[in-house]
C-alpha cells in the first residue's frame, strides 16, 4: 500500500533498540512540533509505575490482543521480549488523511515490518552512542530484572545490525541534540516541493508566473 505523497500527512517510524532513549525524543519534539500526533500503541505487558493507559499504551489482554489481530486492526505487532505491540491502523490512517503527521515508536522488527507493507512512511532510526552506553542506560532506568536486561541487550545487538535499512539515523549522545535532529527531519520532510505541490499557495505561484 502506497502512503500519499502530497496534501495529507507524513507517517514517521522511530525505531532503535528499547532504553535508547525514542520515547523521551519524541516526547519533547510532539510538544514543540505543531500538527503532529503520537500512535498510541496497545501492549500485553504490564503497566509500568508511572504509565498512563491510553496515553503511553492501550493495556490488553493476550485474548483482546488476538482478536484484534484476527480482526485486522494492527498496521503491524511484533512479540518484543515477550510481549504483544501492535500500531491500530485507524488512528494512523484517519490523521494521515486528515493532513496531520503521525509518529510511531516502534521496535526494530516492527518498522522494518511496516517498510515492506507502506511505502512512502520516513524511517528514523535512533542508536546509542555505543552499545556499552546501551548497557548502562537500561541497568539506570531499573525497571527490568537482570535476566530480562540482557535478553534486551542480545536482541539490541541483532537491532544495530539493521541501521543500514533505515533512511535516518540519530545518534543519541545529547538529548537536546537528538529532539533537534528530528525536529530538523519533520520539516525537512514537510518542506520537499512533492509534498507541497498539491497546495493552493503553491499552485498559485507557479500559475502567476506562466
Ligand atoms: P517498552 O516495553 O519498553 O515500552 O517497549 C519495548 C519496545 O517495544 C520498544 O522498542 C518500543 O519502541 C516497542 N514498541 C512499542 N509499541 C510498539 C508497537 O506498536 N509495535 C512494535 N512493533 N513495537 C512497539
Amino acid at each position: 500500500m502506497d502512503l500519499p505523497s502530497s496534501g495529507k500527512g507524513i507517517l514517521f517510524v522511530i525505531s532503535g533498540p528499547s532504553g535508547v532513549g525514542k520515547t523521551s525524543i519524541i516526547r519533547s519534539v510532539l510538544e514543540r512540533v505543531e500538527n503532529v500526533v503520537f500512535s498510541i500503541s496497545c501492549t500485553t505487558r504490564k503497566q509500568r509505575p508511572g504509565e498512563i493507559h491510553g496515553m503511553d499504551y492501550f493495556f490488553v489482554s493476550h485474548q483482546e490482543f488476538e482478536s484484534m489481530i484476527n480482526e485486522n486492526k494492527f498496521i503491524e505487532w511484533a512479540k518484543v521480549h515477550d510481549n504483544y505491540y501492535g500500531t491500530p491502523a485507524n488512528f494512523v490512517f484517519d490523521h494521515i488523511n486528515n493532513g496531520i503527521d503521525v509518529i510511531l515508536d516502534i521496535d526494530v522488527q516492527g518498522a522494518l515490518n511496516v517498510k515492506k507493507n507502506l511505502t512512502g512512511g520516513k524511517f528514523v532510526f535512533v542508536a546509542p552512542p555505543s552499545y556499552q552506553t546501551l548497557s548502562e542506560r537500561l541497568r539506570r532506568r531499573g525497571t527490568e530484572s537482570e535476566e530480562k536486561i540482557q535478553k534486551r541487550l542480545d536482541t539490541a545487538k541483532k537491532e544495530l545490525s539493521c541501521i543500514p535499512e533505515f533512511e535516518y539515523l540519530i545518534i543519541n549522545e545529547d538529548l537536546e541534540h537528538s529532539i533537534m535532529n528530528l525536529i530538523s527531519i519533520i520539516y525537512a520532510e514537510r518542506l520537499r516541493y512533492e509534498r507541497q505541490k498539491e497546495t493552493e499557495r503553491v499552485k498559485r505561484l507557479l500559475l502567476e508566473v506562466q
